[in-house]
């Protein structure tokens, strides 16, 4: 014992205690002690004090010596307990003991006192250990049955009849029992764990090799449940070595059978999918190591089975080439510990071809999250990248037709909208591509013709036709206004609906323009055909008219004897009827000869003061009306009116507007003359006669037209000097105008360019102007002429003049006369003539004498005829009819000295 002995000491007579103290002392015990006389104390000193043996008087004044040992009993049974006491007998000593007292010592014999104690302790210390022992047995058993009963499989025990001797709860509750008598009530040789349960089996087996290892069958629970198990079983033998029990451990395997059957079906289904892919599936470890992969990629590695892929590396595989780039992918998502998608690589295959694969590579992990390795997929996609390419380069073919077509292509939604447009549809319409797309077609589409494209397009979209063509118009960006030809095909998705349109534009705003034109012209041709026929109506008028009055007046001259008044009376009268005539025959010549383009200008220098009085003087002796007022202005000084232009085509101009003012004028004034600005001359010819609708102000200088085509209309008239006077005046270079009032009068104005001739001295311009006296008299002119009434009239006029006149019938005569020593100062010389003419003449003579003048008389009008009578040498020409004025100033420009 380590220490001092506790003792508690009950005790009322502290003598006795001290004699019992001495006593222990006496026996080698060291202690230390507590004394209570009463029972309060005595209970608090063995919770207080925690003796280790109790020393007891038997009898005390307030307590007594059971009545402790009956607390120590029930409360710490344990602590010895022995009784002292003075006087006891037989009895009480019994009593004690029976008590459980371990000892009791008596007063008088104290010495026992020693022995008692160690004694009471020992036995004290072997109960002790008793009672440890017995705790730690049934601690043991507890711990075992409840290691029996919880145990995670059901264990039983079974006699060799059959019997049901022990069954854990885990079995119990495996088999749905409420306890174990319920499953005890059952019989295992008579009604074993299930109908297939074959006990004799499983007996045999365990007879034959002493146990049944993990023997798996469907036992039937309580409920009919089935559920799968696996059982092992062991033969218990006796020290005989005969089979007394057998001891069975009973797992149910329903559910992990189940994780493993999902287990097999999920790996046979990621095998399956992974082989039925058409995508590569592989893995590595690590150190990129394969460790799997599907049958596909095991093909393309040129292996047979997936298994032999693994432990291999990419230095082992066909694709040894492109080992390092994979592998530096690998490594890439190893450290990264992401991802990465869409890496395009080639690879050799095993027969030594190379494709293009399309790989994503995805670290795998651990569960802790660290990297173990890599998964990697790819697809082949070297026939999609073919594919791709031949796409691209058709489509880029495509492109380039698409816009470099030459014909405007379109492709269109079913909202009407532009999908796509080429660059010829974009020049066609002024839009840039990116402008054009913000528009619709509808929107550009002339308001005229968008019916007839609604329709045909919903025609379209209802199914009812698959495209159609039309013409149409487009307005285009700076609003011009095109024509095309639109042919439009739709494309359909498979259910029908349209998906998009084709538009093939044409443009035919050139054909529709020929189109227009020749509608007009056709009008034109029609109109000219009444033109024409109102003009052959008026001429066979106007030619009838005079040409009766000369025959008339002729057959009165030649029949009857007149007084020469009536005679000069009838003359003037067959003049005037032959001036009308040719005028209107110079009339169509012109307008032929214009109109064939024929018709030159022969610029010379023009007096214009002269030119505009003479034409005053012309009409003012045939202007007879007290009611019209005749006069002209001029705009320049006469010195300085002199101009480049063609003096007879402007005399012309002027002569046919100051013919239609008298004409159309019964009162008032017709004036004429010109004026200067912008280096132009300004002509106008101004009346107030009976004027010129306005919607005719245009077509009147048309050919022909006449404000009155009618048959019985008031005035005469071909309907062709407007015309002539137009044509004349743009030929010039002018321009030629009218404004004019119904009933009020008219102004015609023209325009013609102002090229002023540099101012001459004035004498020596009158000298040449007035050459008619300075022809010297006696001068010799041959006249080549085959009309006698011709020569005579020009032999008139000559000898008028005092000149010599010799005549020749035609060419022939002409050339005869002229030799060296008998030339004319001058030859008239008639273009028409028999056996040879003027022109062959001209060129004999003028081949042999160059130095005589020849002066042509023509009554061919025409320019072409001109030139060729110039070419042949004539100095000059004059026209037939002869002018006097004009004859005689011309032979004064070379006959004067
Ligand atoms: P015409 O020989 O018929 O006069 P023109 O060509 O000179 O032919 O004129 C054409 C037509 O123009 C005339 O028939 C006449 O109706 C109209 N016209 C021309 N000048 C005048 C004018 N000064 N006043 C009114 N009408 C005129």
């Amino acid at each position: 014992m380590i220490g001092l002995l506790k003792i508690l000491f009950l005790e009322d007579v502290i003598s006795d205690a001290e004699l019992i103290w001495r006593e222990i002392e006496k026996s080698q015990i060291a202690f230390e002690k507590l004394l209570v006389d009463n029972r309060k104390d005595f209970v608090e000193g063995i919770a207080t004090f925690n003796p280790d043996i109790i020393i007891a008087d038997y009898k005390l004044p307030d307590f007594d010596g059971i009545s402790a040992l009956n607390f120590r009993n029930e409360n710490t049974p344990l602590i010895p307990f022995i009784l002292v006491t003075g006087s006891i007998n037989e009895e009480v000593a019994v009593e004690c003991m029976k008590a459980g007292a371990d000892d009791y010592v008596l007063k008088e014999n104290l010495s026992r006192l020693g022995p008692a104690i160690n004694n009471s302790l020992n036995k004290a210390k072997f109960l002790k250990q008793k009672l440890d022992a017995e705790n730690a047995l049934r601690e043991s058993e507890e711990r075992f049955r409840i290691l029996y009963d919880e145990a995670v499989a059901g264990l039983y025990r079974t006699n060799l009849q059959g019997d049901i001797l022990m069954a854990n709860k885990t079995l119990i509750k495996m088999l749905g029992f409420q306890n174990f008598e319920e499953l005890a009530s059952r019989n295992l040789n008579v009604a074993g764990y299930a109908p297939s349960y074959k006990r004799n089996t499983f007996i045999d087996r365990i007879e034959k090799e002493g146990e049944v290892r993990n023997l798996e069958a469907t036992w039937i629970r309580k409920d009919g449940k089935a559920i799968l198990v696996k059982e092992s079983a062991k033969a218990i033998r006796n020290s005989e070595g005969k089979i007394i029990f057998y001891d069975g451990i009973v797992e149910d395997i329903t559910e992990r059978k189940k994780v493993e059957e999902d287990l097999d079906i999920s790996n046979r289904l990621i095998e399956g999918i992974l082989n039925a892919i058409p995508a590569r599936v592989f893995w590595k470890d690590i150190n990129l190591v394969y460790l799997g992969c599907n049958a596909i990629f095991a093909k393309d590695a040129g292996l047979i089975e997936p298994r032999e892929i693994i432990g291999k590396n990419d230095y082992q595989l066909v694709w040894r080439e492109q080992a390092d780039l994979y592998r530096n992918d690998d490594l890439d998502v190893i450290r990264s510990g992401k991802p990465k998608f869409n890496i395009e690589e080639s690879q050799s295959t095993p027969d030594g071809n190379t494709i293009t694969l399309l790989t994503n590579k995805v670290p795998l992990f651990t569960s802790n999250g660290k990297i173990s390795g890599i998964l990697g997929t790819y697809i082949d996609i070297t026939y999609r990248k073919r594919a791709e390419e031949a796409l691209s380069k058709s489509e880029a073919r495509f492109r380039s037709y698409f816009n470099s077509s030459i014909v405007g292509i379109s492709i269109t939604s079913p909202t009407k909208g532009w999908i796509e447009v080429n660059e010829h549809l974009c020049d066609l319409l002024g839009y840039t591509r990116e402008e054009l797309l913000l528009t619709t077609w509808s929107e550009l589409t002339h308001p005229e013709d968008l019916n007839l494209d609604y329709e045909n397009f919903d025609r379209v979209v209802k199914g009812e036709i698959d495209g159609y063509n039309i013409d149409k118009r487009f307005i285009c960006k700076n609003g011009e206004i095109i024509w095309t030809s639109l042919s439009v095909r739709c494309v359909r998705h498979s259910d029908g609906q349209v998906d998009y349109f084709i538009a093939l534009l044409f443009d035919i705003s050139e054909r529709k323009r020929a189109e227009i034109e020749l509608i007009h012209s056709k009008e034109k041709a029609e109109e000219g055909d009444r033109l024409k026929t109102a003009f052959l109506n008026n001429i066979s008028h106007e030619i009838r008219t005079p040409l009766n009055a000369i025959v008339g007046f002729a057959t009165i001259l030649g029949r009857y004897e007149l007084t020469p008044e009536k005679k000069k009376e009838f003359v003037d009268i067959i003049f005037a009827s032959n001036n009308q005539l040719l005028s209107i025959i110079s009339g169509i010549l012109s307008l032929a000869s214009l109109e064939a383009g024929q018709e030159k200008i022969s610029e010379a220098e023009t007096d214009l003061n002269k030119l505009l009085l003479n034409v005053y003087e012309q009409f003012s002796i045939t202007h007879k009306s007290a009611e019209v007022e005749f006069n002209y202005q001029t705009s320049l000084p006469d010195t300085l009116a002199f101009v480049y232009t063609d003096p007879v085509k402007l005399m012309q101009i002027l002569v046919n507007l100051v013919e239609n003012a008298m004409k159309y004028t019964h009162k008032g004034e017709v004036s004429f003359g010109y004026t200067v600005s912008d280096n132009k001359l300004q002509f106008y010819v101004k009346d107030t006669g009976i004027g010129i609708p306005q919607d005719m102000k245009e077509l009147i200088f048309e050919r022909f037209r006449q404000v009155d085509n009618s048959p019985t209309r008031k005035y005469g008239g071909t309907g062709l000097g407007l015309s002539i006077s137009k044509g004349y005046v743009e030929l010039l270079g002018g321009s030629i105008m009218l404004s004019s009032e119904l009933g009020k009068g008219s102004v015609f104005s023209f325009t013609l360019p102002y090229n002023p001739v540099t101012p001459v001295p004035s004498d020596e311009k009158n000298h040449l102007k007035d050459s008619g006296i300075l022809i010297p008299p006696g001068k010799t002119i041959l006249v080549a002429e085959d009309e006698t009434n011709n020569f005579l009239l020009i032999n008139e006029i000559l000898v008028d003049m005092q000149l010599k006149v010799y005549r020749a019938v035609n060419g022939f005569e002409a050339v005869n006369f002229c030799s060296p020593g008998n030339l004319p100062d001058l030859i008239l010389m008639d273009i028409k003539m028999p056996e040879m003419d003027g022109i062959e003449a001209t060129k004999k003579i003028k081949g042999l004498y160059p130095q005589v003048p020849i002066i042509a008389l023509t009554a061919y009008a025409l320019e072409e005829d001109k030139r060729n009578i110039l070419s042949s040498g004539c100095n000059e020409y004059i026209q037939k009819p002869l002018n006097r004025q004009l004859l005689f100033d011309t032979l004064a420009k070379y006959l004067a000295d």
